[in-house]
């Protein structure tokens, strides 16, 4: 078999999409007809460019992949113009992730020859044993495309994937990261995407068992502090995902703590596995911090005004927040509370209770994580206009920061945040 007659798969594997990549080589390092595909992967735009071209001249077809977020969206644009403008015509460009989701027919008119809609793992399997398999991408359900006649395609969603069939890591690269416990969240925030993403929305919980292999194999690894991924970790196990499922929690503590080993540390309830307001009672901290080895509880906040929270459609109240706090605070854990400004239709009032009660979590104990939406497209946020930090707010914020109270990167974040609204809110498709 002549190079020609092999293909290649390039991942740009760039840090702020490492766990999406790690779960999608995951799926498919394995997979009986893929694993023997060279797969390349690269850190930095640079070497992505830099090699693409002569990985192209050596193979049948190269399936280039890229995963990304809205706020990326510049960056890979960008890529993929560089990219096409190489005019090698057998490199296959592939989008998945967040904002491909959202936007799929302005992702196809970025350049992109294929954008995947919706949970990759399967997809991207599909995707490549089609290709190499020379069959017609007609079959695939969850991808757009531009057809023969030039016009845009899409096949149908494809049904939530079970878990368990796909790793969050990809043992045979070596690539280990934060183990997704839950994907879906039953909550409708309307500045968050994940509810909007089609399957996205389905709650599913990992099995115990299957989040144990993955700390085994971590722990041969020679790794010694597990991360986990969840919309809400105390809801782990829960039905409706709403809820505390306590036996089922302490069973996933108790097994995880156990694999891990002495020498192993578990971190639950902290980034990125923060836990909501509601959820956080005397009894969950206490099961919580028996098991876990942060010192940190990162609790999704996000306003102090009561009727901010019911225009987010949060499903939570004020009291929430403070009993979550106080609640934190006595089981040991450090509160870190996430609070969002500038949300469509947020008013000064809404300030005020917001400034109001982040002063006395301040004085309670609590460090304040403050964000500045950013819009995402698909979100019932996305269409409205978007308003501009309260100078009021901002030597708020910056007078907490100084104390040491406060961080985050809501100044910048603002900036992005109208860059971003512009973009989304200008038409450009032309299919
Ligand atoms: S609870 Fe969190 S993950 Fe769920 S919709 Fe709201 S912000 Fe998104």
């Amino acid at each position: 078999m002549s190079k020609k007659d092999t293909y290649s798969i390039v991942f740009y594997y760039n840090k702020p999409n490492r766990n999406s990549f790690n779960a999608l080589l995951g799926a498919i390092e394995n997979h009986p007809v893929i694993h023997k595909i060279p797969i390349f992967l690269f850190t930095t735009k640079e070497e992505l460019l830099t090699h693409i071209g002569s990985i192209a001249v050596n193979s049948k077809a190269v399936i280039a992949c890229f995963s990304f977020f809205t706020t990326q969206v510049f960056e890979i644009e960008g890529l993929v113009t560089h990219i096409k403008k190489m005019a090698i015509d057998n490199i296959i460009t592939v989008a998945g992730g967040a904002h491909p989701t959202g936007v799929p027919v302005d992702v196809l008119y970025m350049g992109f020859d294929l954008v995947v809609s919706g949970e990759g793992e399967e997809i991207l399997i599909n995707i490549i044993k089609t290709i190499v398999e020379e069959e017609s991408l007609e079959d695939i359900p969850g991808i757009w495309y531009i057809n023969e006649c030039g016009e845009v395609s899409s096949n149908k969603q494809r049904s939530p994937i079970i878990l368990d069939r796909y790793p969050s890591i990809a043992e045979r690269h070596r690539l280990f990261g934060p183990i997704e416990i839950t994907r879906g969240c039953p909550h409708s925030c309307t500045f968050c995407q994940i509810p909007y993403m089609g399957g996205n929305g389905t709650v599913r919980h990992r099995s115990v068992g299957n989040i144990c292999v993955q700390i085994e194999s971590m722990r041969k690894a020679g790794l010694k502090d597990f991360t986990f991924v969840s919309p809400n970790a105390l809801s782990y196990g829960s039905e409706d995902g709403k809820s505390v499922a306590y036996e089922t929690l302490e069973h996933l503590l108790t097994e995880v703590k156990k694999t891990a080993g002495e020498s192993g540390n578990i971190f639950l309830g902290s980034f990125p596995s923060e836990v909501r307001p509601e959820l956080v009672t005397h009894e969950s901290c206490a099961l919580l911090s028996s098991y876990v080895d942060n010192k940190k509880l990162v609790i999704g906040a996000q306003s102090g005004s009561e009727r901010l929270l019911k225009c987010c459609r949060r499903n939570h109240t004020v009291s929430d927040i403070y009993t979550a706090t106080e609640a934190a605070i006595s089981a040991g854990f450090e509160p870190q509370l996430d609070f969002l400004f500038c949300v469509p239709g947020e008013t000064e009032k809404d300030n005020e209770h917001s400034m109001k009660v982040i002063g006395e979590l301040v004085q309670m104990g609590a460090t304040i994580h403050a964000h500045t939406y950013i819009p995402l497209p698909c979100t019932p946020n996305a269409d409205e206009q978007l308003p501009y930090i309260n100078p009021k707010v901002k030597q708020f914020l910056r007078s907490l920061t100084g104390k040491g109270s406060l961080y985050g990167q809501w100044e910048t974040q603002e900036a992005e945040a109208h860059t971003i609204d512009h973009y989304l809110k200008k038409k450009q498709c032309p299919f």
